[in-house]
């Protein structure tokens, strides 16, 4: 008789483990989608505040007031309607853990902007050419916001630390293997990449982040006809510095623009108000 190897009986009874999870896991708003979030809140957002510090340390902080008060005026206005928005949904408790800060981080060279769990932000000033105007900048943050609160963050972290460390807990990961926790911290949250946002996340979590994006965006009074827009300008950077990859696991540019245009009439007769 062959004895199954122990890390494959470990990794199926994870597995099994996992499913279990998943079945009796609370689901994404808007699309309802079943999902394994197993990173309890409070946990993720003492690591984000801790990543978090260390990233603003360690980085330069743009001091231009006016596009720092850009940046700021446009992520309040996002945090609000996400807060209004899991109010509706009556998924206000998932955002206990939240201190939303918004930062402007003075790096030219990186197209990146994330959302950690508690609500912290940081835009860098790559990508504040792409963003265009305050409509531009709040699809990137609805998109970014979005991420968060549906919790896709915790759904890869939780993944990673299934597959990697076999499915210990988060507190148990930190303590015998921090580096690695906080690499996996750092991927799960696209945190330190030149080109974050075109990182190849599932095309799943993308399309949930772009539709639930787009009702931020247009909840906070920004009109959802900039998302196509915003997205097609992105297209066109990194084009060369693209990994084969991306092209089989991120959504095209051209079906997600299409997607967006899909969603975009009744988003904004539900959503949209001028200010
Ligand atoms: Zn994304």
């Amino acid at each position: 008789m062959i004895y199954p190897d122990k890390r494959v009986v470990y990794t199926v009874f994870y597995l099994i483990v996992a499913f279990l999870f998943l079945s009796s896991c609370t689901s994404v708003p808007i699309t309802g989608r079943k999902r394994i979030a197993l990173l309890p809140s409070s946990n993720l957002a003492t690591m984000a505040l801790q990543s978090y510090q260390t990233l603003l340390k360690k980085s330069r902080l743009s001091t231009d007031s006016r596009k720092v008060a850009t940046v700021r005026r446009v992520g309040a206005r996002i945090a609000k309607a996400a807060e209004a928005f899991m109010r509706e949904e009556g998924l206000q408790s998932q955002l206990k853990h939240f201190k939303w800060e918004f930062n402007l981080i003075d790096d030219d060279k990186t197209i990146n902007a994330f959302c950690m769990p508690g609500g912290k932000v940081a835009i860098y000033t790559g990508i504040m050419p792409i963003a265009k105007d305050e409509a531009g900048l709040a699809v990137i943050m609805g998109h970014e916001v979005a991420h968060a609160i549906a919790k896709h963050g915790n759904e890869r972290m939780s993944q990673m630390l299934l597959v990697q460390l076999g499915g210990v807990a988060l507190d148990v990961a930190i303590k015998n293997k921090p580096d690695e926790t906080k690499n996996m911290f750092r991927l799960a949250y696209g945190v330190g990449t030149q080109l974050g946002l075109l990182l190849p996340f599932s095309r799943t979590h993308e399309s949930e982040a772009d539709h639930i994006g787009l009702i931020l965006m247009a909840r906070a009074g920004y009109d959802p006809v900039a998302a196509p827009y915003f997205w097609q300008r992105m297209s066109k950077i990194g084009g060369g510095k693209r990994a084969p990859q991306f092209l089989s696991t991120h959504p095209s540019p051209l079906k997600r623009v299409k997607r967006l245009k899909q969603l975009i009439p009744d988003v904004r007769s539900k959503y949209f108000r001028k200010r």
